[in-house]
């Protein structure tokens, strides 16, 4: 994809959103400390990659487009009507708690509402032609957003919005592959009746965390009637790094691509992957991220005539996010060197555990029930 740039949409009033302080994301303290940390889904975490891309040496090959509102009408594509009026009261009424350090504060639904509608016009830019490379910088996230409840900071569902808008507007196979660290159930659960819509999504092995989040992210999560097997979920062990996610993705991803053969990728990408992400386990460097970038640009090229959309969810080191982010887009590019250098990212990955993760990906490979992999 050497001669494409990719179009990035964003707006500011997204950074309006805040999630508060406490403990990690607990929003509580019952008075034990004396300093008490910003909610991690925070502002500053984009504002490094909205700076990043426009100082950083992938500038020159982006193109920055203005996001904008979602109307309330679009979002019943995907969420239901008695979800969105919930949303519309909790903001009406000062703001609501959904649980699990999801904060739905004075500014949230208006930036909640600017991130489904800048990543719905990421997607109708590639729609209409004008361009094959678009990326949502946007936040709240969305992945975890399901059709009738929020969770996991996610109160729309940002890519599933911009899914639905690609099959009604005439495409008819749209594939999803989230690589952030948690399991993107809302997604999943958005399509999981649906064989129009491949959803794979790579994560730690979280399972479940409460009633804002029944889906437990393991491999016999398939999908129900026509969408039977078109949900696949790879959970890995804590720790994977670069060499098991590459192999996961070349190992697990690429086949079931091979096989879908979908009109259009979207990329869900989530820094919390990254081996200084408090959230998360996976201890991906900027390398690892290159790489998968680097894959999924391929398969764009091979399969949906190089059209794929990327769409921001976590990610919560502050500054190597942002890094992260950086290597990602320069692998879709397909740059044959990387543009920038790891600052932090310089640990060796322990061969033996490495193996074993090696191998722990080949036998759910060997005893997957999920159609697209025999
Ligand atoms: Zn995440």
């Amino acid at each position: 994809m050497a001669d494409e740039v990719i179009h990035v949409f964003w707006e500011e009033g997204m950074l309006r959103h805040d999630a508060g302080r406490g403990v990690f994301d607990s929003g509580l303290d019952p008075g034990f400390l004396d300093v008490l940390e910003a909610h991690p889904e925070n502002a500053g975490r984009v504002k490094n990659m909205v700076s990043i891309l426009k100082r950083g040496p992938i500038a020159p090959f982006l193109s920055w487009h203005q996001g904008r509102r979602a109307l309330i009408s679009e979002l019943l594509s995907f969420h239901t009507q008695e979800y969105i009026d919930e949303l519309v009261e909790a903001d009406r009424s000062g703001g609501k708690d959904f649980g699990g350090g999801t904060f739905l504060n004075p500014g949230s639904w208006d930036s909640a509402l600017l991130a489904a509608g800048t990543t719905l016009s990421a997607m109708k830019h590639i729609l209409d032609g004008n361009g094959k490379v678009s990326y949502a910088l946007v936040r709240p996230p969305g992945h975890h957003a399901q059709p009738t409840r929020a969770d996991g900071y996610c109160f729309l569902n940002n890519a599933g919005l911009a899914v639905e808008l690609a099959l009604s507007s005439g495409v008819s196979k749209v594939a999803v592959i989230d690589i952030d660290v948690h399991y993107g159930n809302g997604t999943a659960e958005g399509f999981y009746r649906s064989n129009r819509v491949l959803t794979i999504s790579l994560h730690m092995n979280h399972g479940s965390w409460g009633p804002s989040h029944p889906q437990d992210g393991t491999v016999g999560e398939l999908g129900e009637g026509e969408g039977y097997g078109y949900n696949l979920n790879i959970p890995l062990p804590n720790g994977s790094g670069n060499r098991g996610y590459a192999h996961a993705v070349t190992e697990l991803v690429v086949p079931a691509i091979e096989r879908f053969d979908p009109e259009m990728m979207v990329l869900v990408v989530g820094q919390d992957s990254s081996a200084f992400d408090a959230n998360g386990r996976q201890c991906l460097t900027m390398e690892g991220y290159r790489r998968i970038g680097q894959i999924v640009g391929e398969m764009a090229e091979k399969h949906s005539a190089g059209r794929v959309l990327i769409v921001q969810e976590g990610g919560y080191h502050l500054t190597y996010s942002a890094y992260c982010l950086h290597a990602t887009l320069e692998g879709v590019l397909g740059f044959p060197a990387p543009l920038l250098s790891d600052p932090l990212g310089c640990y060796p990955e322990d061969e033996a555990f490495t193996v074993a993760v090696v191998q722990s990906i080949n036998k759910f490979h060997r005893e997957s029930v999920v159609p697209f992999l025999k």
